[in-house]
């Protein structure tokens, strides 16, 4: 934790769980990449955490923006940034919405298949915006290997297939701009990025046969923040994404960019909350100790579904001897269990009342926590 938030929860007026986001622990993030990919362009993923603050000082540091709805797009032009640093990154857009992002200016689209390019096509029509004007590019699936919040399914077409989607593109009158594909989100392994990156050369070459000249290749995100396990450093990351480049492109490389969220502001923020009861059951396997806190996977912590995302505890009793125990959530909801597959060891002395610290809470919590489920409050939040 820093020094900052520490002097931060000290003086605060105590009103129930909260994030605090240190801004000094997101411009050295932000450097960090722009160090380590140098010849990449950094569009920061909205989603991970779209305070107005955040937004500004990524913004002033000269970050572009992916975003998955108006509604972030308005935010990153709130902060400061032009339309020509915003992405609409979503492969699932409303035809009205693309329309509504051609308007404000928006130029740079996802797609992952005939359908959206189509629906991009005609929005670009309604809008009053020349076709030619519009970039888009093709999403390709990853498996998400070695990622502990893959994003496999969901998005992107298996590559053979990106080419038709982006020749549909060039039918349509838009500009086939380039590929993107996401290795998984917190991805452990640097080199995750070869496999997709080869089958974007292949794409680049097919597209090429087909008279189709391509210039992008969107790295995604991926890039992970630091839980429980050691993770490797950005620079690891960027040597990988540049060997992999280079392997599979030769001496011409392509523009590139990179999506980060998680990495971006994970390690920035804390959340502090508190112990509502300590309970013993009975269970089976004998008696079973029960932590509530103020939080639960519907107050912000909606990332331990499947208890993939594994959050670093500390406690002021931390010293005292730790047994596990059942985790969980404030709310009536048998569902807002945080850890109970893989119980969390904490300090067999913990008390009601007392303050627990969850670390690397920066990423995917405040925009997870409900409006009022139960009638709790969403998540504060507090940018320092
Ligand atoms: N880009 C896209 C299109 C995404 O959907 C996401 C996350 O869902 C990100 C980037 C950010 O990923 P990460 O937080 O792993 O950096």
């Amino acid at each position: 934790m820093t020094e900052r938030i520490r002097e931060f929860l000290r003086n605060r007026r105590e009103d129930g769980p909260c994030v605090v986001v240190d801004l000094d622990v997101v411009r050295d993030n932000y450097s960090k990449f722009a160090r380590a990919l140098p010849d990449t362009r950094v569009f920061y993923a909205v989603k991970a955490n779209p305070a107005p603050e955040v937004l500004k000082l990524l913004a002033d540091l000269g970050s572009c923006f992916d975003t998955a709805s108006v509604v972030e797009i308005e935010l990153a032009l709130a902060a400061g940034a032009t339309p020509d640093r915003i992405s609409f990154g979503n492969t699932i857009k409303k035809e009205r919405d693309i329309a509504r992002a051609l308007e404000i200016g928006v130029r740079l689209y996802a797609v992952d298949c005939e359908a959206e390019v189509e629906k991009v096509a005609r929005a670009a029509a309604t809008a009053g915006v020349a076709a030619s004007e519009v970039k888009v590019f093709c999403r390709i699936l990853c498996d998400g290997a070695g990622a502990e919040w893959p994003l496999s399914r969901k998005f992107g077409c298996v590559p053979e297939m990106a080419v038709d989607v982006l020749e549909h593109a060039v039918r349509q009158g838009l500009e086939a701009y380039g590929v993107s594909f996401h290795v998984g989100s917190q991805q452990g392994n640097t080199e995750a990025w070869d496999q997709a990156l080869g089958s974007a050369s292949a794409i680049f070459r097919e597209c090429a046969d087909r008279g189709i000249h391509l210039s992008m290749v969107n790295l995604g995100g991926g890039f992970p923040t630091k839980y429980l396990k050691t993770i490797p450093q950005v620079e690891a990351y960027g040597e990988s994404i540049f060997r992999a480049l280079s392997k599979h492109f030769g001496n011409r490389i392509p523009e590139t960019i990179i999506e980060p969220g998680r990495g971006m502001v994970g390690n920035a923020g804390i959340i502090e909350a508190e112990v509502v009861l300590v309970s013993k059951k009975s269970r089976d396997e004998g008696e079973v100790r029960w932590v509530y806190l103020d939080i639960g996977k519907f107050g912000g912590l909606a990332e331990t579904m499947d208890e993939s995302i594994r959050y670093p505890i500390r406690t002021e009793r931390d010293d005292d001897h730790m047994a596990p125990c059942v985790l969980a959530g404030p709310t009536c909801d048998s569902a807002d269990v945080l850890y109970e597959k893989e119980p969390y060891p904490l300090p067999v002395s913990l008390e009601i009342g007392d303050k627990v610290l969850i670390e690397g809470t920066g990423a995917y919590t405040t925009t997870y926590s409900a409006v009022a489920f139960n009638g709790f409050p969403p998540l504060k939040s507090y940018v320092i």
